[in-house]
């Protein structure tokens, strides 16, 4: 096998990511079809948590879930559509799944690092015990991933980070399989790599055992990188987006690439994933990439990778028909940044007049262009749940922000979505650079007055990973640290962000209080948001 990409543990399970099945697709695609995807991650989750159903830990997990272990095989039967007089019940399953993600999360947090900053997991590296006998996940990692990997004679491994509780077991993975076998090469890339590389980079603990991150898009780097490595074509300094240390220890930072065009990327291939191992039986799907807003301050998506890409319409329907049929899969994410109406609403048009019999999930903007009418053409095309960032209800923020939105139009488009039978999720940001006590509680007020448009809301804090960077006299920041990643918000997201200093607003301690309350007023941080805090 020339290469292995791996989704590294630990992370969440719901479902199976669309990364790596992309990037298998395309190398495939031209001329590396030596390539296999290991889902680690999903493995060792369903060890650990049939290992809590069943031993030591049986007691917390029947506790806290009574029915839900129970009832998770049927919710999930219920969700793949194998009853058709179950069709229904996809709102009751789709809450026992996320119960049980609450409860299986809570176990994991029992035996899994918690990486408040990226300097702790760089310490914890330093001293960890791997060979410890009570560690499950080392006992894991060494009796099954590394033998794995060593076993199929790799030249590269790519890992894809989506989570920081990612990096530390990574990094053991490396260091483990470089012990054995010290030619194979190790790569990483997904949004934790691609953000933070320069910590990484400049990391004397890491640096030993991996060669290089790819940051932003993966498909053309990648393919270049293999064409280096394995075909021993052109030249490191040509691969785009690539950072890498040269032979004389010197980081190197290649410039940033054209992205691949939508219609030349195949279809995901999910045939190495065990798909049965995941929460929900759903797949990820991509018809767009980048945001056609690309301009919220504090989004990571802004920059090269807001180019904004769509692909063409038949050729989605097409692949979401053969994903189906090839996996017996009928519930999907579709994993976009955020689609223009238009264009949603026909390729809406297109699974109806197919008959494609699919429920799926999106990331959406809350546009004019969902009417009454085409919120009623989505849901008939199986539109069943959307997750809105509207991030605050006070008019300064939202403009800081350049969000680009309106509370009177957000409600109007909510309500649109409600009345057609689809579920909304809303995601809110508390403690924006300048945010003062009385603008974060408006948006919390608006929450409270407006819980009969939306399903669940979840209430994130800022995090500093954006180009806001660049612009600190604007947000009223200084002091940032981009080589020191850290989390302030230790019960959400497992995601770092750079620390720095506030001049104006709300101090961090003073947000972290605000949503506290407001998560114990409205919200509940998602179930495997956070597998290292106690969510019951
Ligand atoms: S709409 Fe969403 S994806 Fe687009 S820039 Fe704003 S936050 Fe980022």
């Amino acid at each position: 096998m020339d290469i292995v990409l791996v989704f590294p543990p630990l992370g969440n399970h719901e479902h199976a990511h669309i990364g790596l099945p992309l990037l298998k697709a395309y190398l495939n695609k031209y001329g590396h079809s030596s390539s296999i995807i290991k889902d680690y991650n999903v493995e060792i989750m369903d060890k650990l948590i049939r290992d809590f159903m069943s031993g030591d830990t049986k007691t917390l997990f029947s506790k806290n879930s009574k029915n839900v272990s129970k009832n998770y095989t049927l919710a999930q039967e219920i969700l793949r559509g194998r009853n058709q007089s179950d069709k229904l019940k996809t709102s009751w399953a789709t809450d026992m799944i996320y119960k049980y993600m609450a409860v299986a999360g809570d176990c994991i947090s029992t035996v899994g690092f918690d990486p408040i900053s990226f300097k702790a997991v760089e310490e914890e590296f330093l001293n960890v015990n791997e060979e410890a006998e009570n560690n499950p996940v080392y006992k894991y990692i060494r009796e099954a991933i590394v033998p794995d990997i060593i076993e199929k004679k790799p030249s590269i491994v790519g890992f894809s980070l989506t989570y920081a509780s990612q990096v530390l077991y990574t990094m053991s993975i490396c260091r483990q399989v470089r012990k054995i076998n010290p030619n194979i090469k190790f790569f990483f890339g997904g949004p934790i790599a691609s953000i933070f590389w320069r910590a990484f980079m400049k990391s004397s603990a890491f640096a030993p055992y991996f060669d290089g991150i790819i940051r932003e898009q993966g498909e053309v780097a990648v393919l270049k990188l293999c064409d280096y490595w394995i075909k021993k074509k052109g030249r490191m300094d040509e691969i785009p987006n690539l950072a890498y240390r040269d032979e004389e220890g010197i980081i190197k930072e290649n410039p940033i690439g054209e992205n691949c065009p939508m219609d030349d990327i195949p279809m995901p291939d999910f045939s190495d994933m065990p798909l049965e191992l995941y929460a929900y039986p759903k797949l990820p799907f991509q018809m767009t990439r980048g945001c056609y807003w690309g301009r919220c301050a504090f989004c990571g998506h802004r920059g090269c990778n807001s180019k904004y890409m769509v692909a063409n319409k038949k050729k989605v329907v097409d692949e979401i028909k053969a994903l189906k049929e090839q996996h017996d899969i009928r519930m999907f994410h579709f994993a976009d940044d955020a689609i223009l109406p238009k264009y949603f609403v026909d390729v809406a048009k297109l699974i109806t007049d197919e008959g494609l019999d699919i429920v799926y999930s999106v990331f959406l903007r809350t546009e004019k262009g969902f009417s009454k009418e085409n919120c009623q053409i989505l849901f008939k095309s199986g539109l069943r749940s959307v997750l809105f960032g509207i991030e605050s209800a006070n008019t300064r923020i939202l403009n800081l922000m350049e969000k680009g939105m309106d509370t009177n139009t957000m409600k109007q488009v909510l309500r649109n979505f409600m009345e057609a039978g689809i579920s909304n999720h809303l995601s809110c940001i508390i403690g924006f650079p300048t945010e003062e006590k009385h603008e974060a509680y408006e948006t919390l007020q608006f929450l409270l007055d407006n819980k009969d448009i939306y399903h669940k809301a979840y209430i994130t804090p800022f995090g500093l990973f954006s180009d806001m960077v660049d612009q600190t006299e604007r947000f009223s920041i200084e002091k940032v640290d981009i080589y020191n990643p850290l989390r302030h918000d230790i019960d959400g997201y497992v995601a770092f962000e750079y620390s720095y200093n506030r001049n104006q607003g709300m101090s961090v301690e003073e947000y972290l209080e605000v949503l506290k309350e407001a998560r114990k007023l409205i919200d509940s941080v998602p179930p495997g948001a956070n597998y290292f805090s106690k969510s019951l």
